[in-house]
């Protein structure tokens, strides 16, 4: 039984092969549709996102591939766009790529005083300079701020699905900095689910800090996707895979929990439109 993935990262950002190395292993996966999502372009100097100047080579590439594969795979045209209120978002980029769907991400929390952006995802030592510059060691006030960024991005420039929810917990290893459990993280989430479940969008389940060993649980944790299944609210299965190799990781492991979370139809983009589907022990019945 065959799985879907629409967040995947090529050559185009910080992925390690061609998008054309994606596709033939969704192939040989049995894989009925498949989405690459590259980093969306920023006027900043980032070493893992798209550059601006690949934008027409970028969807000249996709829809190359879309035609050559038609008769084994559903391709699809993404991006994951950060947001950052006046800066990026979907609306900036969703017509200019002519893209088929957007990921809607948080990797940013606010500026340093020169007016570089806080990276709150990557390495755990920049995660510190920001949370003492920009936010004076208050974690609460650096976790709710991002929590309401979230809100932001989905009420004023909606993504088609919200990216890896919950990802700035990788910060806090072993509950040091923060704990999932403190009523006023759980307060933060329940009121960012609420806004959501209201928009209608689509929540990733993203295992990639799973295949990378950072979690033991998807992006959200499994307390959190208890919370949208009594929300009604709808999920897509991302690996995030930055190789081949990784398209499908952690997806049986997963659906097991989301089964038993009582998840069982998931929503797929096949046939050039959202769908849900009945999710099984066995993956996805198309
Ligand atoms: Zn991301
Ligand atoms: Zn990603």
């Amino acid at each position: 039984m065959p799985y879907t993935n629409y967040h995947s990262h090529c050559y185009f950002c910080d992925g390690k092969e061609a998008a054309e190395f994606y596709l033939q292993e969704a192939i040989r996966l049995g894989m009925p549709a498949y989405g690459i999502s590259s980093h969306s372009p920023l006027p900043y100097d980032l070493p893992w996102t798209m550059s601006e100047v690949d934008g027409d080579t970028y969807i000249n590439e996709i829809e190359r591939l879309k035609e050559l594969y038609t008769e084994q795979i559903e391709v699809y045209r993404g991006v994951e766009v950060d947001f950052i209120p006046d800066v990026a978002g979907s609306r900036f980029i969703k017509d200019e790529f002519s893209l088929d769907y957007t990921i809607g991400s948080v990797h940013f929390v606010d500026f340093f005083a020169d007016g570089h952006p806080w990276e709150i995802d990557g390495r755990h030592q920049v995660f510190l300079q920001g949370l003492d510059q920009i936010f004076k060691n208050n974690i609460e006030a650096a976790i709710q701020r991002y929590y309401a960024l979230i809100r932001q991005m989905v009420q004023d420039d909606p993504p088609d699905i919200v990216g890896h929810l919950d990802k700035i917990k990788i910060q806090s290893e072993d509950g040091q900095l923060f704990n999932e459990q403190s009523d006023w993280y759980q307060q933060a989430v329940s009121e960012t689910l609420d806004v959501i479940a209201e928009t209608g969008l689509i929540i990733e389940v993203n295992t990639r800090g799973m295949c990378k060993q950072l979690t033991d649980e998807p992006y959200p944790s499994y307390w959190i996707l208890r919370q949208m299944r009594g929300r009604d609210i709808p999920i897509v299965l991302s690996s995030d895979s930055h190789h081949p190799r990784e398209i499908m990781s952690h997806f049986s492991d997963v659906t097991e929990q989301l089964l038993a979370i009582g998840y069982n139809q998931v929503r797929i983009l096949y046939q050039n439109q959202w769908q849900d589907k009945p999710l099984t022990k066995n993956g996805i019945e198309i």
